[in-house]
């Protein structure tokens, strides 16, 4: 059944950013509307622990954001359980629609789609997406117990996830197209430590091998960046950790974007190029990209569509 449902503020995304900008647009009564999309939590919701996020020393991605969807509600942020499919922002009251068949109107709009994992683009890497090549160790390392498996990528993810698929695999071979890792030095200190990782330096992926029936991957050829010479290395599971892309699709048409689809935001603010529009998180940040930046975020956004809003009456 389709309705129409009217807010003040509609936010739209259930990271840190998404959240925190319920937890702040609640308190200052505007009583909003949040879009949760095809990820409740966002991101962190795909890792084990997270470290720095204060407060706590160490605390489980997934907990953590229940725990801030349970804040937000509590606050009086509606959240629902809905994808936006379409968002007009070329008129006050904006539109959203949502996959429900459900129409959002809204005064302000905060928007916190966050980021998606990139993938490299390959046939076979396509192929055998789901039957051998992830781009989520927490979701999928526990069908590789006992498995040799490969993890492309040389920044915190590909080393977090290689450290984290050791639980399962009997060998982790950490492809990276540099002999440096971006990653940072905690997390390095700990894969040098770990016996069941084997980097592998300058060589990038080139094709993905396996069995048709059934689908299953059996290797990779990967090229040596300097040499061009090809080598094949046997493995069961390829991760690709190459980094996240902005989920900038509803308003890529709309709305000022730089550095790869980055939304662009005014100087030490979340407004965007259309006034009642607001960017937080990982859309808008190609710098730094954490949890707790996402959430500082958050509140900025909050914050101005207030004043925003407060400016119209
Ligand atoms: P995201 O967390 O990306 O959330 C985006 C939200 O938008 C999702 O809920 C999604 O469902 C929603 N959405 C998207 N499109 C739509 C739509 N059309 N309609 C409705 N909703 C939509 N950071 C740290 O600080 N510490 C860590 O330890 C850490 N570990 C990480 C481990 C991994 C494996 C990854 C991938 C990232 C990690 N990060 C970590 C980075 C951190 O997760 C991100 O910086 C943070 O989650 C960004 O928050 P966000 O709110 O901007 O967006
Ligand atoms: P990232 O920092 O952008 O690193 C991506 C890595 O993939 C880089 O090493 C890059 O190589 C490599 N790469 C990119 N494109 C490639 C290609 N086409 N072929 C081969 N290799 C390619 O991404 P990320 O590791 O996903 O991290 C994203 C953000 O989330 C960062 O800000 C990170 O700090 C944050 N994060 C934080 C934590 C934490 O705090 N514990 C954990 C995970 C993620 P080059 O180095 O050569 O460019």
């Amino acid at each position: 059944m389709s309705d129409t449902r009217h807010t003040k503020l509609l936010i739209i995304g259930s990271g840190p950013a998404g959240y925190t900008a319920g937890i702040y647009g609640s308190r200052a009564m505007l009583e909003p509307i949040l879009v949760q999309g095809i990820e409740p939590g966002g991101q962190l919701t795909t890792t084990t622990e997270v470290e720095n996020w204060p407060g706590d020393t160490e605390v489980q991605g997934p907990d953590l954001m229940l725990r801030m969807e349970a804040h937000t509600k509590a606050m009086g942020t509606e959240v629902i359980g809905d994808i936006i499919t379409d968002l007009d922002l070329s008129k006050r009251p904006f539109t959203a629609i949502g996959d429900s068949g459900t129409t959002y109107t809204a005064d302000a709009v905060i928007l916190a789609t966050g980021a998606r994992a990139k993938w490299l683009g390959l046939d076979t890497e396509e192929k055998f997406k789901g039957f051998g090549v992830s781009a989520c160790a927490t979701c999928d390392g526990f069908f590789y117990k006992g498995q040799e498996i490969v993890v492309i990528g040389g920044g915190n993810t590909a080393v977090e996830e290689a450290l984290f698929l050791t639980n399962f695999a009997s060998k982790v071979t950490l492809i990276h197209r540099r002999d440096e890792l971006r990653a940072e030095k905690i997390l390095i200190d700990r894969l040098e430590k770990n016996d069941k990782i084997e980097p592998l330096w300058f060589h990038e992926l080139v094709e993905v091998t396996g069995t048709d029936m059934p689908l299953g991957v059996e290797g990779i050829k990967v090229k040596h960046t300097k040499t061009g010479a090809v080598t094949e290395i046997a493995c069961k599971g390829v991760f690709v950790a190459i980094g996240h892309a902005p989920a900038n699709e509803l308003v890529i048409d709309q709305l000022e974007t730089h550095m790869g689809g980055y939304i662009v935001t005014k100087p030490d603010s979340t407004a965007t190029s259309i006034p009642g529009v607001f960017a937080a998180g990982d859309l808008t940040d190609h710098l730094y990209r954490q949890a707790v930046t996402s959430a500082g975020m958050g509140c900025m956004a909050a914050l101005e569509a207030e004043r925003f809003l407060a400016e119209q009456e």
